[in-house]
């Protein structure tokens, strides 16, 4: 490592001492304090100073630990060894021949829900060595198909012909099989969300035996194979591109940039709550008050994606100080009942993309829209699993496999609603309160509780998914 990287290092561990001396003092202060509300406030803004100051320092250990380049190389690397090896299941040698998969793109929901169906669909077809075959006539978003939006799935294998389908659950042997939606399938297999394939986080080819892979460059390996899904998918045809880029190239689109996603209309009170504006402008002034410790920022840029046609103005309104970016006519489009037209999936497509190009979103994760942004971000850069704040559930895949947090550190139930841990507990785990805490049931025990998220880390699920050696690593 360079000198840079341990003097930086050096540097986050002592200040991290310092963060505590100024609490432990200043609130051992205001306790005999008589103007204790303004002391404890301005005490908050100290420390926010100095936790940005923190995060900034660590976002610039990659940078300088001598690994930046390699992993760039190897996120490369590994995910066009995934589009490779899709490509190749997409493309039999023999397409009468080939076991395939039945996917219909029917699911009576919005845009990203059905990518989602259709990644369901290809992961599944990517465990079970299946060419996934995409029935999408009569889709919502286009009446001929997706081949019309979009480019094939496959260039050389889209039918079944007339072979026999049968419906999943079925022997491996069985030629065409179609698929139920995630949620209606009985017996998930292991093979779904949030599990990953073993042999990409730990690679077991050749010489390159045992080595990690994924798990070395990314911090979120499950959003990460997800995306690789997306990429492989959404491939827009040269009518929809030209549309998206001349959209794209009438909105001054420059770094430094956050992506804000606020999902209403339908959503509200059904499946998500009301969040207002300020909630999410909270977490956009904390990300440029912490770029603002290393660089200078000239213009606030807020790229607005929305399916409520007034936000954008009222953003306008009410923080003058930001430049958004967006297009009402795209929110229009959104909120009105001519949500399933190709214009409004042109419009959703360009506020996808633009989310995916900021530097960091602050969104819900309750709306699949904010998990495909996210998803997308995964694919064009190396690492997003810090570019993104969701004001309500932690990353999910609708439909996935229990997701657990592992205890990292022993701990015994203190304060009323805590569950106690021992190092190794599985704890399957319900979201995250951010407020250092988070409800989940432990496993061992099956005791049901709050659980203090820094004693525990991410469960990753590894899978033995088949290996396709016949592609060259
Ligand atoms: P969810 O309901 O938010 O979980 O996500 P879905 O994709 O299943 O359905 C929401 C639908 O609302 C989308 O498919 C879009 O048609 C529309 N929508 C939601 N948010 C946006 C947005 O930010 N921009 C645009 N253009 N459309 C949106």
């Amino acid at each position: 490592p360079t000198e840079d990287y341990e003097n930086l290092r050096r540097r986050v561990y002592s200040n991290t001492k310092e963060l505590w001396y100024y609490i432990n003092h200043e609130l051992s202060k205001v306790l005999y304090d008589d103007n204790k509300v303004e002391k404890i406030k301005a005490i908050l803004d100290q420390v926010a100073e100095r936790k940005r100051s923190l995060l900034s320092d660590q976002e610039k250990l990659p940078e300088l630990d001598g690994y930046h380049e390699w992993r760039q190389l190897e996120a490369a690397n590994v995910s066009d060894l995934v589009q490779r090896r899709l490509h190749h299941l997409q493309n039999p040698s023999d397409c009468r021949d080939a076991r395939k998969l039945i996917c219909n793109l029917n699911k009576g929901c919005g845009f990203g829900c059905q990518l989602h169906h259709i990644v369901y669909c290809l992961i599944f077809a990517y465990a079970t060595e299946r060419t996934l075959i995409l029935n999408s006539k009569g889709w919502r978003y286009n009446n001929k198909g997706w081949d019309y939006v979009f480019h094939p799935i496959s260039d050389s294998c889209t039918t079944a012909y007339d072979d026999k389908v049968l419906q999943w659950p079925v022997a491996y042997d069985a030629k065409v099989v179609s698929l139920p939606f995630i949620d209606s399938i009985s017996q998930k297999p292991k093979f779904l969300p949030l599990a990953i394939p073993k042999d990409l986080a730990h690679s077991a080819h050749g010489n390159v035996r045992g080595v990690s892979r994924i798990v070395r460059f990314n911090g979120d390996p499950a959003s990460w194979w997800i995306g690789q899904m997306l990429k492989y998918i959404l491939k827009p045809r040269a009518s929809l591109q030209k549309a998206i880029n001349e959209t794209v190239a009438k909105m001054n689109f420059k770094t430094p940039i956050v992506g804000v996603h606020i999902r209403r209309t339908d959503k509200v009170g059904t499946e998500a709550a009301f969040h207002h504006i300020h909630e999410y402008m909270t977490h956009v002034k904390d990300y440029y008050d912490q770029l603002e410790l290393t660089r200078k920022v000239d213009v606030r840029r807020v790229y607005l994606a929305t399916d409520d046609a007034n936000v954008l103005e009222d953003a306008r309104k009410k923080f003058p100080e930001y430049e958004f970016l967006g297009d009402p006519s795209i929110a229009k489009t959104a909120a009105t009942h001519r949500r399933y037209t190709p214009l409004s999936l042109t419009g959703l497509l360009v506020d996808l993309h633009m989310l995916s190009m900021c530097d960091y979103i602050v969104c819900t994760f309750s709306s699949q829209v904010g998990r495909v942004a996210y998803e997308m971000m995964q694919t064009n850069r190396v690492d997003a699993s810090n570019a993104f704040f969701s004001l309500d559930d932690i990353y999910y895949f609708g439909g996935q496999n229990a997701h657990d947090r592992v205890a990292v550190l022993p701990h015994t139930a203190g304060a009323q609603q805590e569950i106690s841990l021992q190092v190794g507990d599985l704890i399957g785990i319900a979201g995250n309160h951010w407020n250092g805490y988070g409800r989940g049931t432990n496993k061992r025990t099956n005791a049901n509780g709050l659980v203090p998220w820094y004693k525990t880390a991410d469960h990753l699920v590894l899978y033995p998914f088949p290996e396709y050696k016949e592609v060259p690593m």
